[in-house]
């Protein structure tokens, strides 16, 4: 019989709180940070790369990210609710964008982190992404995480629907 939605959502969870989960996906957001800084793109906090529909951008993550992410804001005081994810839906962008800036800078997934739009990263972010994706797959491989990819709010919608913890602020 197959794992109900509600229990690999519980799962996610409980393997994000996990140190040794926690120190690997810590290590992959190294390595990407590294990467990131030797090709030197510039950020200029335009927040485009959060305004999916505007700019033609998708961001992706896997359910133990999404877990992750959730758990530290709500932690941080920064929760937030599937009413929220309806929101960003209907604005076209991230339920953690203020303004210009994103205020889930510590619990945000590998896809946030591999992305830039000056051109000068154009060749290394698709090179980057895919090693990144392969990464956290490889994670949840590995301690037996069922693995679910998916659009960055359908995956919140999901995962906030069925989540185990506060996410209120
Ligand atoms: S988590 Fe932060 S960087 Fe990632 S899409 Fe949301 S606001 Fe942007």
């Amino acid at each position: 019989m197959s794992d109900s939605p509600s229990s690999v959502i519980q799962s996610w969870f409980a393997a994000a709180e996990r140190p040794a989960i926690a120190a690997a996906i810590e290590a992959v957001h190294l390595e990407i940070a590294e990467a990131i800084r030797e090709v030197g793109p510039i950020c200029l906090a335009s927040g485009n790369c959060c305004r999916f529909e505007a700019h033609g951008h998708r961001l992706y993550a896997s359910g133990l990210e999404v877990a992750r992410c959730v758990a530290i804001c709500a932690s941080e005081g920064r929760g937030i609710t599937v009413e929220d994810v309806a929101f960003a839906v209907e604005q076209g962008n991230c339920p953690w964008q203020d303004g210009r800036l994103c205020t889930a800078r510590a619990g945000r997934p590998t896809g946030c982190r591999v992305y830039f739009c000056d051109p000068r990263a154009g060749e290394v972010v698709p090179q980057l992404a895919e090693r990144a994706h392969q990464r956290i797959k490889s994670i949840h491989d590995q301690h037996g995480i069922k693995y679910v990819y998916g659009e960055w709010r359908m995956m919140l919608r999901d995962v906030l629907g069925e989540s185990p913890v506060s996410t209120n602020s």
